[in-house]
């Protein structure tokens, strides 16, 4: 007989749980889009974006699209065809964007770092460094990898760029780690950013967004590659409110922005890191404790260089999806699938491997829950594990 009834969990990397403030905020009638409440929210959203990202000298942008849909605004603007973009491979997502640019005509360098290691930041120097006839435009990478789950040092590269002398552009990808993962969109010199609704912000999928730094803004006017829709320029520079959107505003969407992007910044958002940083080490001791007794173990091993949003699990001889499918039909516990770490398949699934997304928002109650029902799995299904999981997890938060 299946326990799952009360409230569902879901601990996937995104959607994220929606908050119940966020839900509300969303359930009203539609407003008038000309004048009224919406001008002043929608640009209340803007600043609670450009704080949330650290930024007074960026814009923060936001499309009526998923994540894919900033990703092309952000190629589209920056690039035109025949360009060089140097992609630096960390998982599955940087290969997204990467297809995504060849499609479009623009010429990809990347480098590959495989699927249990961050960027190097010496390779990027030295490819930068042998790009004499200065071809390379941008370089893009992602902050966290959500199918590996790897955290990668954005100033870092930041570093290194300017170590080489090289004028590329820095274009990051945080749309796992936004408002989970530390991020300092003026102080670490990204010039466009990239992020969703989604996942740490809360809110249903539906945006995307593009913070323009100026530097990217100055490059959009050699970028032949942009079209009406998601040019930059209109959007920054705004004569009337539609502009902003290129059309009817996402009302009920920035509605729920509005609740979620108030709710972090009225927790901090160094608090937000903060609690990321101790909920996430949480789940890292249980995976620890679990692989003290069985093959369970987090796919990126050195501790600094895994995400605060997501941890993905490499299950060895236990049978990920029986584990995955006994958590949601027995628990009410919805675990995140593997994602191809490192193949250039996009679409498919990694055997061996599951994900717990925790991002966004979220308590110990929670994390402790879906901690301990995954050793509830563990111990029905008779997968060897070592014991004291929960112990592990209670005692970080306990010392936090
Ligand atoms: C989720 C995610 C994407 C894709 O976002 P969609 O909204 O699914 O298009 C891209 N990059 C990273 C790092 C992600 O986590």
């Amino acid at each position: 007989m299946s326990l799952a009834h009360g409230r569902h969990f879901l601990s996937i990397p995104g959607p994220s749980v929606m908050p119940d403030r966020v839900l509300n905020a969303m359930h009203q009638a539609a407003p008038n889009i000309y004048e009224g409440d919406i001008i002043t929210l929608t640009a209340e959203v803007f600043d609670n974006l450009a704080k949330i990202g650290r930024t007074t000298e960026a814009k923060p942008l936001i499309y009526m699209a998923n994540g894919h849909g900033a990703w092309e605004a952000s190629l589209t603007n920056t690039f035109s065809r025949g360009d060089t973009a140097l992609v630096l491979f960390t998982g599955r997502f940087a290969r997204g964007w990467a297809e995504q640019a060849e499609r479009l005509g623009i010429n990809v360098q990347s480098i590959d770092f495989g699927p249990r290691s961050p960027v190097d930041p010496q390779q990027v120097e030295d490819a930068l460094r042998a790009d004499t006839a200065g071809k390379i435009r941008a370089v893009m990478m992602v902050q966290t990898d959500t199918a590996t789950s790897v955290l990668n040092d954005v100033p870092a590269v930041r570093a290194a760029i300017d170590a080489a002398g090289h004028s590329a552009l820095l274009m990051v990808d945080c749309i796992a780690s936004f408002a989970c993962d530390a991020f300092e969109m003026d102080a670490w010199g990204v010039d466009v950013m990239v992020t969703g609704s989604q996942k740490g912000l809360m809110t249903p999928p539906g945006l995307g967004m593009n913070y323009v730094g100026p530097r990217a803004l100055e490059s959009r006017e050699r970028a032949d590659l942009a079209t009406p829709y998601w040019d930059w320029k209109p959007r920054c520079n705004p004569q009337v409110y539609y502009q902003q959107f290129c059309g009817t505003a996402p009302t009920h969407h920035l509605f729920g922005l509005h609740a979620a992007t108030s709710m972090i910044l009225e927790e901090g958002i160094e608090n937000v890191w903060a609690r990321h940083v101790t909920l996430s080490k949480a789940v890292h001791a249980a995976v620890e404790a679990w692989g003290q007794g069985g093959p369970l173990e987090c796919n990126i091993a050195e501790p600094a260089h895994r995400s605060r949003a997501v941890t993905s699990i490499r299950t060895g001889s236990i049978d990920a999806n029986a584990l995955r499918r006994y958590c949601e039909d027995e628990l009410g516990l919805t675990l995140g699938v593997g994602l191809p770490l490192g193949s250039p398949v996009m679409g498919g699934r990694e055997e061996g491997v599951f994900r717990i997304g925790h991002m966004g928002h979220l308590s110990p109650p929670m994390i402790l829950g879906t901690l301990a029902s995954i050793e509830t799995a563990l111990t029905a299904l008779n997968m060897p594990h070592g014991q004291g999981a929960v112990a592990a997890a209670a005692a970080v938060i306990a010392g936090h």
